[in-house]
């Protein structure tokens, strides 16, 4: 039976620690770290997104704003605040909340955000360096916080096989390059995959981002695997991994719980970006 990997307390853990810094930062320096966080429009779900930063960067000591549009804003209108927001020193981050109403043009958009701002870490700059293994201004949060939890467990992933599911820009690419550089041997699975469970059944380490509530079975699971699971499928107001977890526990070694596992480890990470956009500020 698999040890639960506790998401909330390793995030917890890493606030404290941030808390600190944000102290020291005021102390030494006399500036308060400031997040930012740009929401169109009135999804639900993003609201209680920007809602929980802006409260996690206030309980750390830090500022936490945002600025609200409409979802019948213009694109010039964000833009320009965009542009203001880069500009400002007393911002040392920021994000804009995806998904963009409809007609926004989401690209254009991210590609204004200032490299050295990009807290998320999902502007092209950022992803490229990643790519390209030039030190990333800032590491995008979801993807680097499952490198962390896959840390916690002590698991050497370097020479393992690691199978990722998912091949989004905002998880799945930027995990697997991240598991590269680590020295992983790293498989792309993603909805063209003839044979899914034959690849997962391979995994040393598995990290699933697929958004389909028990996709990944229990017997795919390699005994011994580490098991991450990103995803966040909300049935009847309850959440569900991507994973069947109770099969999966049964064969891992380490497995993440979905709520209480990538989710609150992805806020502390962004929390941790503007803390260190601060100190470089
Ligand atoms: P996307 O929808 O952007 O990507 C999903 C990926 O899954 C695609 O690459 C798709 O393949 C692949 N896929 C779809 N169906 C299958 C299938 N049957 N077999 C194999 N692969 C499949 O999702 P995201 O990456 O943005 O998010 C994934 C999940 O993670 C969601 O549940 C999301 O809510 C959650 N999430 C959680 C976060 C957190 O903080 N905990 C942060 C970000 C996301 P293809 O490319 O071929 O279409």
């Amino acid at each position: 039976m698999g040890e639960t990997i506790n998401g909330k307390a390793i995030a917890q853990q890493m606030r404290d620690e941030l808390k600190i810094r944000v102290e020291r930062i005021k102390m030494n320096r006399g500036i308060i770290p400031k997040l930012v966080a740009v929401l169109v429009g009135e999804d639900p779900a993003s609201q209680i997104y920007v809602r929980n930063k802006e409260r996690a960067a206030a309980e750390i000591g830090m500022i936490g704003e945002v600025v609200r549009f409409t979802a019948s804003a213009s694109e010039k209108d964000v833009l320009a605040v965009i542009k203001g927001l880069n500009a400002d020193s007393s911002v040392h981050g920021f994000i804009v909340q995806l998904p963009m109403p409809k007609g926004m043009d989401e690209k254009k958009i991210l590609k204004a955000i200032s490299p050295q701002k990009d807290v998320d870490g999902m502007g092209i700059e950022n992803l490229g360096r990643l790519l390209k293994g030039e030190s990333p201004y800032f590491l995008s949060c979801t993807p680097s916080g499952i490198m962390r939890l896959i840390l916690s467990t002590g698991f050497d992933i370097q020479g393992k096989e690691a199978v990722v599911v998912g091949r989004s820009n905002i998880v799945g690419k930027p995990v697997a390059l991240m598991l590269l550089e680590k020295n992983a041997t790293v498989t792309v699975c993603h909805s063209r995959t003839t044979d899914l469970a034959s690849v997962v059944r391979r995994g040393d380490v598995v990290v699933a981002a697929v958004g389909k509530a028990g996709l990944i079975k229990g017997d795919w699971i390699k005994p011994g695997a580490v098991v991450i699971d990103v995803g966040m499928n909300r049935i009847d107001g309850k959440l569900y991994g991507d994973v069947d977890y109770a099969g999966a526990k049964e064969r891992a070694s380490y497995i993440t719980p979905v709520p209480g596992g990538v989710g609150p480890i992805t806020i502390a990470m962004l929390l941790q970006n503007t803390v260190i956009a601060a100190e470089r500020a």
